[in-house]
């Protein structure tokens, strides 16, 4: 019974942790109920991360033949730096995402890391060094130890600390009668979107990734936590390869590239303020963001053209 039972357990165990791994990117794109698109190609190796080059080349996507998504799409995001993706709803930003993370491999044109094509390494290996923090993060009724530890359960308390700390999550915490001990989620403690984001951006940080992709959430918050999360951002960007899909324009001035995507393909690309020289239709972009900000109670959510 002994021996049946320890087996048994040891395999649920091995089970949760890879649910565990892979709940975040499932909730990020929509995917629990979909069957899995791709396969480990026979001879897949483990992805050999050095640099952290992301290179997507000319890149066309569709879900169904009848509608293309990415129009031959080409940008290269060089190890350690910062690429923005604005667009309307719709536009595919989340779509490159996803094929970052191999959930779909494209029709015409490839998707490499560091000159390798990510068709040829396992996916194990591929997501394993990609941090996601999700639009919306869902909590487990758990700890908030828990909820931050779930995706890296081996990593130290020093590790914990120092995630805490760039996620700006440590005053947060220190006003919590039970600290990390309290219990958070639908029968917990309540947060805040803003304080979800952080949660998962420490969790992401957790991974150690030398990717990152940030889903900005499209709710609005208020200034004082889109600052924090801003802040927060910034620091769990550094020295990472980041992708950020935008929602507020203020969240990405400080991106090495932001690319505009209008019905798949790469409309405008620039730095900020290369962009707002441009004047076309980030300018314009900017320029309601910043009427709405100083006469709406709302942030506005990117939606150009
Ligand atoms: P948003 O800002 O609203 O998140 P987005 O620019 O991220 O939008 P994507 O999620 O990349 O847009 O979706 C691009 C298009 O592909 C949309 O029209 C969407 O409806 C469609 N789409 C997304 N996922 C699927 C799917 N699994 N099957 C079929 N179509 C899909």
């Amino acid at each position: 019974m002994i021996q049946l039972f320890i087996p048994l357990n040891f395999l649920g165990f091995v089970y949760r942790e890879i649910r565990r791994a892979l709940v975040d990117m499932q909730r990020m794109f929509d995917l629990v109920a979909d069957e899995p698109k791709v396969a480990d190609a026979p001879d897949a190796q483990r992805l050999a991360l050095e640099r952290g080059h992301v290179r997507f080349e000319d890149v066309s996507f569709a879900y169904r033949a009848d509608r293309p998504i990415l129009d031959r799409v080409s940008f290269d995001i060089a190890p350690g730096r910062k690429l923005a993706v604005v667009g309307a709803s719709g536009a595919g930003k989340s779509t490159l995402a996803r094929l970052l993370l191999r959930f779909y491999d494209p029709q015409g044109g490839r998707v490499t890391i560091d000159g390798t094509d990510i068709r040829r390494v396992t996916q194990a290996s591929l997501r394993s060094r990609i941090g996601v923090v999700p639009q919306d993060t869902v909590l487990f009724n758990d700890t908030l130890a828990y909820n931050l530890q779930y995706g890296a359960p081996q990593a130290s308390a020093e590790e914990l600390d120092a995630a805490i700390r760039t996620a700006h999550l440590d005053r947060f915490v220190a006003t919590l009668p039970e600290g990390l001990q309290t219990q958070v989620g639908e029968r917990g403690l309540k947060l805040s979107g803003g304080e979800k984001q952080r949660v998962a951006i420490a969790r992401a940080l957790l991974k150690n990734p030398k990717l990152l992709i940030f889903d900005e959430a499209t709710s609005s918050l208020d200034s004082a936590s889109e600052r924090a999360i801003l802040v927060a951002l910034r620091e769990a960007a550094e020295h990472r390869t980041t992708l950020v899909i935008a929602h507020r324009l203020s969240t990405i001035t400080d991106a090495d590239e932001i690319l505009v995507l209008d019905h798949g393909r790469i409309s405008e690309r620039g730095s900020h303020d290369e962009l707002l020289q441009r004047n076309g239709a980030y300018a314009a972009l900017w320029n309601l963001q910043l009427r709405e900000r100083a006469t709406g109670p709302r942030e506005a959510a990117v939606h150009p053209v």
